[in-house]
């Protein structure tokens, strides 16, 4: 059994607005993490996903779409939220490569588990729009290059970020062998994750109230989300691993603390074993403390990276 981690230079160099919570720093707190904690795990180099990739998700005109929107010099806005400068869209394209090696480093059983320290996140892009800090549907576009390249019919996305993941969603909703599985607070940015949105079954929305913690949170995904999973077989399971969520993050109001980041990914790890062969692909979505965002992805490698 075993961890890899994927990541790129780029991340950092994805400019935003000064006063932007998701802003390079981020990154720079993971990797710290990372050589605190997980130097001994193998590190890949994130590549560019290729327009094939991007395509299942956002359709063929997307890709150029996003390029012609990149400005020599300032940064322009796609949306209040979400920005973009020199050095954005190679960013947003390795953390969409990123992911489909991610998924190619697992299914060729090369590791286990493969972590993806990127930035831009993605579960906020839709298939037809840029959204929330996001550019590519990084999640959905693993989960569709797994079906389309290595032979996979079903793959689930658990999306733990505490703001609820519309894009893959939307991606998902008319396809049953998609499953989306997701905790986050309500009401929230972007206003949807009702527990009534269902797409064909295959939806599983669990909204928390300001102020839920760790248990909270916990039993929803052992009472409600995991079973809900488990019983759609995934061949695959992609984590939305965001992670503010936590107490002292400052855009949201729920209270988990890093080691309940731990204990989740020890339940997920334990149905990934038990349904999906123990392949995990765990993206890293938000998070806005620093020191939260680091000591929560030390519990969650933690607990991907024992034995
Ligand atoms: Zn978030």
């Amino acid at each position: 059994m075993s961890l890899t981690v994927i990541t790129h230079d780029a991340f950092a160099r994805h400019p935003v607005p000064t006063g932007h919570p998701e802003r390079p720093d981020r990154i720079r707190h993971v990797w710290q993490a990372i050589d605190d904690g997980f130097s001994h795990l193998p590190k890949l180099e994130a590549p560019e996903a290729d327009n094939a990739s991007i395509a299942r998700v956002h359709g063929e005109r997307y890709l150029d779409f996003i390029a012609r929107q990149q400005p020599e010099d300032d940064l322009i806005a796609l949306d209040p939220d979400t920005h973009m400068g020199r050095g954005s869209l190679e960013a947003g394209l390795r953390a969409a490569g990123g992911a489909v090696l991610a998924v190619d480093q697992v299914m060729n059983g090369a590791t286990d588990r493969a972590f993806l320290a990127a930035r831009p996140p993605g579960h906020h892009a839709e298939p037809d729009r840029p959204m929330g800090f996001c550019l590519f549907s990084s999640a959905a576009i693993a989960a569709q290059h797994a079906r389309a390249n290595h032979g996979l019919t079903r793959v689930a996305v658990l999306d733990f970020d505490v703001h609820h993941g519309n894009g893959t969603q939307a991606a998902f909703w008319d396809d049953g062998d998609l499953t989306f599985a997701s905790s986050h607070q309500m009401p929230l940015y972007p206003g949807s994750g009702a527990a009534a949105e269902t797409g064909c079954g295959n939806i599983h929305n669990a909204p928390m109230r300001h102020g839920d913690g760790g248990a909270e949170v916990l039993a929803a995904w052992r009472d409600h989300l995991l079973p809900q999973v488990r019983a759609a077989k995934p061949e695959l399971i992609i984590i939305s691993a965001g992670f503010d969520a936590h107490a002292d993050d400052p855009l949201a109001g729920l209270t988990m603390q890093a080691h309940d980041f731990h204990d989740l990914t020890v339940m997920i790890r334990q149905l990934a074993e038990d349904v999906a062969e123990g392949r995990i692909v765990s993206l890293l979505e938000g998070g806005y403390d620093l020191a939260a965002l680091k000591a929560s992805v030390t519990a969650h490698l933690t607990a991907l990276d024992d034995a």
